[in-house]
């Protein structure tokens, strides 16, 4: 601390990322991130942007991206907002749609940069209790609120709300946003872009860094009614009006392109994920119900805490929370085939 920060500084409490350790030979499955990397068209797209134009400042409003986005999901341009990964877009719309004087609800157990965007903006937030199963019960969002956000599938827990809960938060809050958070929905799930015009109030994110393997380019974007959109794109105009670069423009427009590639990784993790599940309650684990590219899985015995430090041991890093409720739990990402067998082979008790 120091005299020279101002006052709000003193008070953040900033997110903790997975730790991205400089060891080789880790099997580094604690920030779900993709195993199977970008399309190779992604990597020439970026390499055909290495060249003078780099001189020359990025399309501001990322036309050409949103054209492809829409297109794909369906939409108009002017429904597609971009940002330097999902984690900016959230922030913008903290500030432009959830400011309302009224606390905004998000489960209790979820995604913990929530919580810092409240603080950030001097938002009050409000935690809903997952039920007892680790679900999200749409009743408990019938009450007065500034808005709404939860990701779907949650994290970390992996469960997935069906799209007649999602319309039944929407139908209950006519007069708030509700914000879906889709980092992990290509892992299973049914977006709800599809009800982005039924619902004004409906504001969908989603990002590359999981499904599309580009957690290290940074480009996430939401989709929604263009009055809500345009809210968004002034708050970025008055913070940064290049959010993304060149070569994060032509790589993510190259991940839209090759459809192929994207199949079969979201394919390739949804089935190690379910042998991953199966080899997990095989060794006397509980394992959350996953449509994500990780898993939730607590053991009947042994401690989350004394199983991350285990695993860590063996060169394995999975992530562990400290936090009420889940303080049993580890969160697992899918890796490769191999990973997977390496995490399963470290968590034979005789191992
Ligand atoms: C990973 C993740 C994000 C952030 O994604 P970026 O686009 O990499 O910033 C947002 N929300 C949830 C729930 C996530 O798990």
């Amino acid at each position: 601390m120091s005299k020279f920060w101002s006052p709000l500084v003193k008070s953040l409490e900033p997110y903790v990322p997975g730790e991205q350790p400089k060891m080789a030979n880790l099997v580094k499955l604690n920030t779900n991130e993709n195993p199977f990397g970008p399309s190779p068209k992604v990597i020439e797209a970026i390499q055909a942007e290495l060249n003078d134009n780099l001189r020359l400042y990025p399309d501001p409003e990322g036309e050409s991206l949103r054209q492809t986005i829409a297109a794909y999901h369906n939409v108009k341009p002017e429904q597609v907002f971009l940002g330097n990964g999902s984690d900016e877009v959230l922030a913008h719309l903290f500030c432009a749609l959830f400011q309302h004087g009224e606390p905004i609800l998000f489960p209790d157990v979820t995604y913990s940069f929530y919580p810092v965007y409240c603080g950030l903006y001097n938002i009050e937030g409000k935690t809903v209790p997952l039920t007892d199963n680790f679900e999200i019960n749409p009743e408990d969002y019938k009450q007065p609120n500034g808005g709404i956000i939860f990701p779907n599938p949650n994290a970390p827990t992996g469960r997935y709300l069906g799209l007649e809960h999602v319309e039944a938060i929407l139908q209950a809050n006519p007069e708030r946003v509700v914000v879906v958070d889709e980092a992990y929905i290509d892992f299973g799930g049914e977006t709800a872009i599809a009800l982005v015009d039924k619902y004004p109030n409906l504001l969908v994110c989603q990002t590359l860094s999981k499904a599309r393997s580009l957690a290290g380019l940074r480009v996430g974007f939401a989709i929604g009614h263009p009055d809500l959109v345009e809210a968004l794109t002034r708050v970025k105009n008055s913070f940064n009006s290049y959010p993304l670069d060149r070569l994060a423009l032509a790589g993510a427009k190259a991940a839209y392109e090759d459809q192929a590639w994207f199949e079969k990784c979201c394919e390739g993790v949804m089935s190690e994920r379910e042998r991953v599940t199966e080899s997990l309650e095989s060794l006397g684990f509980e394992v959350l119900p996953s449509k994500a590219n990780f898993v939730f899985a607590r053991h009947k015995e042994k401690s989350g805490e004394s199983l991350a430090k285990a695993l860590r041991e063996k060169g394995i890093i999975v992530r562990h929370f400290n936090k009420p409720r889940i303080s049993d739990f580890l969160r697992i990402t899918i890796g490769t085939p191999e990973q997977n067998d390496a995490l399963i082979s470290g968590l034979r008790p005789c191992s």
